[in-house]
């Protein structure tokens, strides 16, 4: 009987749509379509890789390709928990050319491109966190400057702020981009930091958050264009 049949597809259409409605609401965190990054695309650039190890401290065991790849991933579960679609320039320890991560980024329409990096300088007294963005992006500063503000959070000595840098990595991109180096391998506060998962976690979470500060429309220096609405975590 097609009236029935209409009559229990109806049924079980609105049983699935009152548990999706259920689901939604006991793991907001989790719904794509519900968080502060729902709908921007962002593609993560973790640096180095392959025969290219970036910088290094062989006794503590701190090679950066291999940092990178690890922020790389924490970084993609914050934003994906955000809502955002993520893009990865690579997936494991092969190295992809510099004009090439910027090309995947634009081709796959990336709303906004962080290149993950750790630092290093001969005089080991330097350290902390670091953002850089392309001198002559104004979205692009705003976006390291907001990602500078949450980084001093997550180590209150750090003193450094966001500066511009010519990076060839970032030169190629047509979205707002920023190079985060999260410490120097160079300095030994540094390395201790970077050996912790907590560490690296509350880095990836501070860089989620600059980003969406960055979509909130938000000006760096703690005064918000559109206060933050709580009721949309
Ligand atoms: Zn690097």
């Amino acid at each position: 009987m097609p009236g029935r049949a209409l009559r229990i597809a109806s049924a079980v259409c609105l049983l699935l749509l009152g548990a999706a409605i259920a689901a939604r609401r006991s793991a907001p965190v989790f719904d794509p379509a519900a968080g502060p990054l729902a709908g921007v695309v962002a593609a993560i650039d973790p640096g180095h890789g392959g025969s290219d190890r970036g910088a290094c401290h062989l006794p503590s065991g701190l090679i950066e390709k291999e940092i990178n790849m690890d922020m790389a991933f924490r970084l993609k579960r914050g934003l994906e928990e955000a809502g955002a679609a993520v893009i990865l320039t690579r997936r494991d320890d092969t190295f992809v050319p510099l004009d090439e991560r910027a090309q995947i980024a634009n081709r796959l329409g990336a709303d906004v491109f962080l290149s993950l990096h750790v630092n290093r300088f001969p005089i080991p007294e330097c350290f902390g966190a670091q953002t850089f963005h392309l001198p002559s992006s104004e979205a692009g500063r705003r976006l390291a400057m907001l990602i500078q503000e949450e980084l001093l959070t997550v180590y209150p000595p750090n003193y450094r702020q966001a500066l511009p840098g010519n990076y060839r990595v970032l030169r190629g991109t047509k979205m707002p981009a920023a190079l985060i180096e999260i410490g120097f391998v160079t300095s030994p506060r540094d390395r201790q930091l970077m050996q912790t998962t907590e560490y690296r976690d509350r880095v990836a979470a501070a860089i989620v958050r600059g980003v969406e500060r960055f979509f909130a429309g938000e000006a760096p220096g703690g005064s918000p264009d559109e206060p933050a609405d709580e009721d949309d975590a």
